[in-house]
């Protein structure tokens, strides 16, 4: 059964049942857990709407980020009729793949794409759980272009505003349903 009722907002939503974790996975790090928000039957429909809403009609593909990423856009691909394309940490994707180097809030790391999944000039959309330094979705942004990619815009959830991940992607049009 749902915790949230339907004329609840997105910002009350989220500050109900996005668990905040004290220095996980290193000292210093608040970690924004959605988990709760991915169980609850409501709380997953009303944000993954939210954050395709804005985008409508304007892409035909939804890449999503290993590995909360995986969550949204499969649920946003099936909601909105496209299909999705998974971004995954080095050496998960079993064929010909695009590589680069990332470095993220607590640590760095590298992401991959399959070479040969859509045709050039498919219009993507780029969704992840939180935005930090920006790093990741920097990442995923390169992957995308190289793969021949139009990159339709970036959904997240939570943006770390005092990170300001925002200001280092290029110019994109980002959508967080939350700003904390
Ligand atoms: P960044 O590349 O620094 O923007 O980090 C974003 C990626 O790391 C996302 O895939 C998030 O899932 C994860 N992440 C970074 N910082 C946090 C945080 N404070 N809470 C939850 N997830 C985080």
């Amino acid at each position: 059964m749902s915790l949230v009722a339907e004329n609840e907002s997105i910002i009350d939503l989220l500050d109900r049942l996005c668990a905040v974790v004290p220095d996980y996975p290193s000292p210093g790090i608040s970690f924004k857990d959605l988990t709760p928000v991915f169980a609850d039957p409501t709380g997953l429909r009303r944000i993954v709407d939210e954050l395709i809403a804005p985008f409508a009609g304007t892409f035909d593909l939804v890449a999503g980020l290993e590995a909360r990423g995986f969550v949204l856009a499969a649920a946003a691909a099936y909601a909105s009729d496209t299909g999705m394309l998974t971004i995954r940490k080095a050496g998960k994707l079993p064929r010909e793949t695009f590589r680069d180097d990332y470095s993220l809030e607590y640590g760095s790391g590298s992401l991959e794409i399959h070479r040969d999944e859509f045709e050039p000039g498919t219009r993507v959309l780029v969704l992840d759980d939180v935005l930090a330094t920006g790093g990741t979705v920097g990442s995923a942004l390169r992957l995308l272009e190289l793969a021949g990619a139009q990159v339709a815009g970036i959904g997240v959830v939570l943006e770390l505003e005092e990170l300001n991940g925002r200001a280092q992607l290029p110019e994109t049009k980002l959508v967080s349903l939350q700003k904390v």
